[in-house]
This record gives structure tokens, C-alpha cells and sequence, in this order.
């Protein structure tokens, strides 16, 4: 599915974000920015040890305690046919009445900025927050494409975004999310 906002293209899909060939993919990361399962284990092993050393780098020099949730980094895509990952930590879902859905889109848009302030033209995400950390796809598709669409009517550079949804059950969701917002 896709949606024209401006001049960015959205496009929704089915796949593996580390097959993605836009100037960077999102990492689902955690705040240790050292690896850990889904999105993040998958990034860190086909991208390769460089992008472990970017993090523990950025760990040393700009958050010794961990990535904030919500705040967002950039490293080399290592091996990863994108040139960058950028790195961002999702809330872990507690209910709903802990801040989650502002951190959630803090997400997307510190990454979006991020990617625009290194004139990046295009960019995937994968659906943060709902795997291990809970957040209900149902919800999160929703702050995913809110967040985005209200970013890019503000900021035009970026060419494409794209959702990279790992299974057909959540690349349905995203897709009734886009045609109740866009
Ligand atoms: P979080 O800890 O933020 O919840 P996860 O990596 O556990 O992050 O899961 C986020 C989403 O990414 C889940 O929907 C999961 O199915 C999906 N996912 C896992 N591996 C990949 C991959 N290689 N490409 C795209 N999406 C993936």
C-alpha cells in the first residue's frame, strides 16, 4: 500500500527491514545500544561489528548511562545494504498511563529529524515497541502513522518512508491505520 503526502512517498509492506535499501533503517533498540533479540538482533547480525562499535562508542562519548526512551542515534549500516541504522529506544508498555504513547512517537520523530538533519531521503521503520516491549500493534500502528504524517506536513525532505512489517498479521494492521489516517 502506498500514500503520496507532499512530496514523500509512504509505502507500507511486508518484509525484513534488514533487506531494506533506503539511506537508513530504524533499529528497535534497547538502551544499552549493545544488541539484544528481534529488529536489533537481526540489524547487528547481517549489518556486522561496526555497527556495534558506533554504538559502544556513542555509549562512551554521549550516554554512558544508556539511550534515553525516545531518543534517537545514527551509525553506519555496517554491512546492511541501507547506509545508516538509526537507533532508537521504544517504551516498554505498561498500560497506557505511563507516557507511552508520547515516547512512542518521540520515536518516530526524533528518528525522522535525524534522518533529515543528515539529509537523508529515505528511511524505513519497523513497528517499534511491539514485540518484546508489548505495545499493542493495534495502538502503536496508529501513534506510527499519526506521528509521521504530522512530521513530514511540517518538514518535506525526506522522499520515502517505508513500514517494514514482519508478519502478514501486522502489515494488515498497519494497513487499516493508513486508511484511517491518510
Ligand atoms: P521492541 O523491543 O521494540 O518491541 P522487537 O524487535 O521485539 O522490538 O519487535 C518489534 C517488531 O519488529 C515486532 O513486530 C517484530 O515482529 C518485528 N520484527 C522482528 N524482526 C524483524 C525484522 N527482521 N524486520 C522487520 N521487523 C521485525
Amino acid at each position: 500500500m502506498e500514500r503520496i503526502l507532499g512530496q514523500t512517498k509512504i509505502s507500507i509492506i511486508q518484509g525484513d527491514i534488514t533487506d531494506q535499501e533506503t539511506d537508513a533503517v530504524v533499529n528497535a533498540a534497547n538502551s544499552s545500544l549493545m544488541g539484544g533479540g528481534g529488529v536489533d538482533g537481526a540489524i547487528h547480525r547481517r549489518g556486522g561489528p561496526k555497527i556495534h562499535e558506533e554504538c559502544k562508542k556513542i555509549r562512551k562519548t554521549e550516554w554512558p548511562s544508556g539511550l534515553p526512551t525516545g531518543k534517537a542515534v545514527i551509525t553506519t549500516g555496517g554491512k546492511l545494504k541501507a547506509r545508516h541504522v538509526i537507533h532508537t529506544v521504544g517504551p516498554v508498555w505498561r498500560g497506557g498511563n505511563h507516557g507511552e504513547p508520547n515516547l512512542l512517537a518521540d520515536c518516530y520523530r526524533n528518528s525522522l529529524s535525524l534522518a533529515a538533519s543528515k539529509d537523508l531521503k529515505s528511511i524505513s521503520f519497523p513497528s517499534i515497541s511491539t514485540g518484546a516491549y508489548g505495545y499493542p500493534i493495534e495502538k502503536a500502528s496508529r501513534v506510527a502513522l499519526k506521528t509521521v504524517t504530522e512530521f513530514l506536513h511540517k518538514e518535506s525532505s525526506l522522499r520515502e518512508v517505508v513500514f517494514t512489517l514482519f508478519s502478514p498479521y501486522d502489515l494488515k494492521i498497519y494497513e487499516e491505520a493508513t486508511e484511517e489516517t491518510l
